[in-house]
């Protein structure tokens, strides 16, 4: 017997936390996660995918919690020495981390896709949900700043998010092709949710994949998108900033301008209550509850008001 399948669109933290919480609440084969790879990047020669390994690590328990990535307790001598000698190894990659990413690199080595390899990982991290990059294809997010146009790890970890971004390019996206699985689960899911994930640089890399946003228009009916922003702030990372610098109102109102073509309803949080005539107003329907995803608690207690707003589950049959 399986039970309703649910298909979410997915960056790193925020996306990873609710699909954690998701997966207590139903079985998590009947999950599939679209994963954003628009952050990839190919330092020391490895294919380091962030979101995807944000998502592993978060599944699998191996998360550092309080930052949000890599893993917990992990050490560095790897990175150390390679500083020692010389490396600038401005990217950090802890030593279990680095050891998810050489298994990666045979797998890719073997000729094996994003998605099998992938697959792969997740299979030996004992995950059961199914974890599909959006493509397979190089697409790589580049921000135009008035320093010039960055690619995205040397804006976000090398120069600190520090730089206004005036216009984000998703390199090599006109060719790109959605994942194989994707438009599957997409076109078959009882629900598809929008995790909240930043909007212009998680969600906007997979949608752009062509052939994505058509197909979750198709099911807009059956679309529930959780706003990211949250009493004009987003809890994590460069979000607000971003919306800010290009044009965007910073709320849950700028959210659903970005997603109206895609999504029937907009879970936003309770702060934010006074925005839900206008996001109704999009044509979007507006469901505040709490959003903030504290422990593990708040990420079920999401996972069950954003199935409850799917139309998954009803108030009364929600669990502890
Ligand atoms: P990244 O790829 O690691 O940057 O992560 P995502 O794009 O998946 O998520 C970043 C976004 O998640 C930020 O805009 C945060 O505001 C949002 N976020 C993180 N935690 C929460 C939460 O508990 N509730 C809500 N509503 N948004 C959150
Ligand atoms: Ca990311």
């Amino acid at each position: 017997v399986t039970g309703p399948r649910v298909a979410v669109l997915s960056g790193g933290v925020g996306g990873a936390r609710f699909l954690h919480g998701l997966c207590a609440e139903l079985p998590a084969r009947d999950v599939t996660a679209v994963v954003n790879v628009g952050d990839d990047f190919e330092p020391y020669g490895l294919h380091v995918s962030p979101d995807l390994d944000t998502v592993l690590y978060t599944l699998s328990g191996l998360i550092d919690d309080e930052r949000g990535w890599g893993v917990a307790g992990d050490s560095a001598r790897a990175l150390e020495q390679a500083r020692r000698l010389g490396d600038e190894a401005w990217f950090w990659l802890g030593d279990v981390d680095l050891g998810l990413h050489l298994a990666r690199a045979a797998l890719l080595r073997s000729g094996a896709p994003l998605s099998s390899a992938t697959a792969t990982l997740a299979r030996r991290l004992a995950l059961e949900l199914r974890l599909l990059p959006a493509t397979d294809d190089p697409l790589r997010t580049y921000v135009g700043t008035d320093a010039g146009e960055l690619d995205f790890q040397t804006y976000f970890v090398r120069r600190g998010q520090r730089d206004a971004v005036r216009g984000v390019r998703l390199d090599g996206v006109a060719t790109a092709r959605p994942a194989p699985g994707v438009l599957d689960a997409l076109g078959s899911a009882d629900l598809i949710v929008i995790a909240p994930s930043n909007p212009l640089i998680s969600i906007g890399p997979i949608l752009a994949v062509p052939g994505i946003r058509s197909a979750v228009a198709a099911r807009r009916a059956a679309t529930v998108a959780v706003s990211p922003i949250v009493g004009g702030r987003a809890l994590k990372g460069p979000a607000a900033a971003m919306l800010r610098s290009l044009g965007h109102e910073v709320s849950p109102v700028g959210v659903a301008r970005l997603y109206a073509d895609v999504c029937a309803t907009l879970v936003l949080d309770e702060v934010d209550d006074g925005h839900a005539a206008a996001v109704e107003a999009l044509g979007v329907r507006a469901v505040v509850t709490q959003t903030v995803m504290t422990g593990h608690g708040g990420r079920r207690r999401l996972a069950r008001a954003v199935l409850e707003a799917g139309g998954l589950r009803c108030p009364v049959a929600a669990g502890p």
